[in-house]
């Protein structure tokens, strides 16, 4: 049977001599791995299509196996800029490896998609970590653990301190050892930052500080790692339970 998506590579891998395997986010079909084959050909049809970051339009073969076969690609766009800029190029990363974790195969992932189209966008003429940081924490809210940033998230009274384990703000009197004084100012720009992008209106007050910045930066990756590390240790407990 063939099929048509849209996708972006996330990653490749070498496959014998001449082929390679393609990890792709797709719009319809979730997170797709399917076999270029003779990529590795000088005159491949699709030698430069298919690297990590393209958004690409495609028609995929699929078989009985869990592989699926690419025969026909065209890129939308190559994020170039990405591609070729290093500090652009290690956000990106970030982001790539965030959507390859949160995409299950066969859940159509529009929202991923879009999300990831639309920070790789905004990341071709903005190399700031806050790119990143608004990727993380929206991301966190499609997946379904988006942090509490403006209560705390075990009481709901105001909060002024960060706890990846307990869900985001915690106030003083709920946080546990694993946390961290950050203000509210930090949580005010994370909370920010989680909003997609013209969605709503900034209140007008100081910008942030360059401190405060690092700070959301670092709290907003360092929250993403936990819950999808979190998440995919529950997915493999739960995979070892269905197996006695
Ligand atoms: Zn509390």
């Amino acid at each position: 049977m063939l099929y048509k998506d849209e996708a972006v590579v996330l990653r490749t891998m070498r496959l014998g001599e001449a082929d390679r395997i393609v990890t792709l986010v797709g719009r319809n079909n979730g997170k797709i791995r399917a076999v270029v084959k003779g990529v590795r050909r000088t005159k491949s049809r699709y030698g430069g299509r298919l690297e990590p970051f393209s958004y690409v339009s495609l028609v995929i073969w699929k078989g009985k196996s869990d592989l699926h076969t690419i025969t026909q690609v065209e890129v939308l766009d190559p994020f170039r800029a990405v591609k070729e800029d290093l500090d652009r190029l290690s956000l990106g990363s970030v982001m790539l490896e965030a959507c390859d974790r949160v995409a299950q195969e066969s859940e159509a992932s529009a929202r991923v998609l879009d999300l990831l189209i639309q920070s790789l966008r905004r990341l071709s003429t903005d190399s700031s970590p806050m790119v990143l940081a608004a990727f993380l924490l929206q991301l966190c809210g499609i997946a379904g653990f988006a942090p509490s940033m403006d209560r705390c998230a075990e009481c709901s009274k105001p909060a002024s301190w960060f706890s990846p384990g307990q869900g985001g703000a915690v106030c003083p009197g709920c946080r546990t050892f694993n946390s961290e004084e950050v203000g509210t100012s930090v949580l005010e720009l994370m909370s920010d930052l989680a909003v997609p992008l013209g969605t709503a209106p900034r209140l007008p007050g100081r910008p942030p500080t360059e401190e405060a910045m690092a700070t959301a930066a670092r709290l907003a990756r360092y929250y993403t790692e936990y819950h999808l590390e979190r998440r995919l240790k529950s997915a493999s407990a739960a995979e070892a339970m269905a197996r006695f």
